[in-house]
């Protein structure tokens, strides 16, 4: 996410050519002895190869690491309200029993203004014992009997969503039918986090931080919407077929992801151009167009840099989408940033930098993922420090410079109010300081990093960190033995000073 605090101080491909593509590599993931009959590709998985880049299908070899969810829903876009079934494989990966799933039914958070209510729930198609905790932002399924680890179930949950329309002003935009985008992140119920010490993820969610905390998984995904709306999603469309004259059925995969974002427009415009293999698109709204074409073109600067700095954005698809967001200036959403509808009627300077923070988040939360309730500047704080990369990239030194003096005045100035915490601190622990300590002060961490172990040593940290990180949560002692290994020195003290304890760094 990018806040508003800113303000304040200033393709799909043809299925059957890829199944031919991509069957070589997903073979390759199956058991190979001399006895070995080969196993025969795992249809769901290969249907996934649409949403990813020809060279990165080859990716879906891990594909035994990630629950698989299957969604089949229809919008109202009248009633704002979204019906339908998500059925969750899930397989338990931790080394101790499952005795319950658990999902986030996040649009029940207050900030959401809507419901996500669950009308029915099964385990291997049997009726099972459920409950609601956290203000109903949570559910969870009993299951018959533990689930040991390696051990499979199917969750299958039915479900009636609500947005509000017009709530941008008052409630979290990005659920919300306005301005010609009905927007529906988190419409469906998502399985919870299991961590391997606390196990499942039942904190109340603190909405200062972004909300979804979730690991990767592969969605299938198909959607009945009347035909004057148009669809926008996670990952790729596989196919579009008529219902009847006023429904059209639509199929999406994701590819390897934490959520799946869907949104409908009416009435919008859109221009798209393909960089590195990536199909970009800008969604605006037709009195924009300037603004619309500008998103396209700061988005494929941003996705050259970030390509070239971090490794390969492995999806098909990347949608920048003009939002009615009102609180905060852009979202992150796999495959899909939001970017706030004013920064495109102003064409203000912040539109830039919004839209590339919400596009290297691509990398620092989708890919390489984190506890955004936990440790958000792992994400914020380097999607942040993208802003200053991303200038860097476009030869745009100065510019780059001014994104660097922002963090450092916002920071200095919270630091002399006392407001400094380490950045490990969760978001709940941050009242005040939010802002300046999980952005700026997190971009600054890595400016730091970066002045200690240098220049050629830091890249090789920003490839390595994102080759081994892609598809996993990682947690802060990751990025620290990323740094080390690409410097080959130590940085306990760095690390200490900054992320563990409130000392008074050095402002980079
Ligand atoms: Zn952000």
């Amino acid at each position: 996410m990018l806040t508003l605090t800113r303000t304040a101080l200033r393709r799909s491909f043809a299925l059957l050519v890829l199944l031919s593509l991509c069957v070589a590599p997903v073979a390759l993931a199956q058991p190979q002895g001399p006895t070995a009959t080969p196993m025969p590709p795992d249809p769901f998985v290969v249907t996934q190869t649409t949403a990813l880049l020809p060279a990165t299908v080859g990716d879906l070899a891990g594909a035994k690491a990630w629950d698989r969810y299957t969604i089949i829903a229809a919008l109202s876009p009248g009633e704002r309200r979204v019906r339908g079934t998500v059925t969750v494989t899930v397989t338990n990966r931790a080394s101790r029993p499952y005795e319950r799933l658990y999902f986030h039914l996040y649009p029940n958070h207050p900030d959401f203004g809507g419901r996500l209510d669950v009308t029915g729930a099964r385990l291997d198609g049997q009726p099972v014992v459920s409950g609601t905790e956290q203000g109903d932002t949570l559910i969870w399924l009993a299951l018959p009997r533990p689930l040991p680890p390696g051990g499979t179930v199917r969750a299958e949950l039915s479900f009636v969503a609500r947005t509000p329309r017009n709530g941008s002003a008052d409630t979290f935009g990005a659920f919300n039918q306005e301005a010609g985008l009905w927007s529906l992140a988190n419409f469906y119920p998502i399985l919870a986090r299991y961590f391997a010490d606390t196990g499942w993820d039942r904190r109340p969610i603190d909405s200062q931080g972004d909300f979804v905390v979730s690991s990767t998984a592969l969605y299938e995904v198909t959607i009945d919407a009347p035909t004057d709306w148009t669809l926008i999603s996670t990952g790729a469309r596989v196919s579009a077929t008529a219902v009847t004259d006023s429904v059209r059925r639509e199929r999406f995969v994701s590819g390897p992801q934490r959520e799946f974002y869907l949104g409908a427009t009416q009435g919008r415009a859109q221009v798209s151009t393909t960089v590195d293999g990536t199909r970009i698109v800008s969604h605006y709204q037709t009195n924009h167009a300037t603004a619309g074409r500008k998103a396209l073109r700061v988005a494929e600067q941003a996705l050259r840099v970030f390509n070239a700095r971090y490794g390969t954005y492995p999806l098909a698809e990347l949608d920048v989408v003009e939002s009615a967001l009102t609180n905060f200036f852009g979202m992150e959403y796999p495959g899909v940033v939001l970017i706030e509808q004013t920064l495109y009627a102003a064409n203000a300077s912040d539109f830039e930098v919004t839209v590339a923070h919400e596009i290297a988040h691509q990398w620092w939360y989708s890919q390489v993922g984190n506890d955004a309730q936990g440790e958000a500047w792992l994400d914020e704080g380097f999607a942040s420090y993208s802003q200053v990369l991303y200038y860097e990239g476009i030869a745009a030194p100065a510019l780059a410079t001014d994104e660097l003096n922002f963090f450092r005045e916002e920071f200095s100035a919270s630091r002399r109010r006392g407001r400094d915490a380490p950045l490990a601190t969760p978001p709940s622990g941050l009242d005040g300081m939010y802002v300046p300590v999980v952005y700026d002060k997190g971009a600054l961490f890595f400016h730091s990093l970066r002045a200690q172990i240098g220049e050629a040593a830091f890249s090789r940290f920003l490839k390595g960190y994102y080759s081994e990180g892609r598809y996993r949560d990682v947690a802060g002692p990751d990025l620290l033995r990323a740094a080390e290994t690409a410097c080959a020195c130590q940085l306990t003290q760095l690390y200490r000073d900054w992320v563990l304890t409130k000392a008074p760094v050095r402002i980079p």
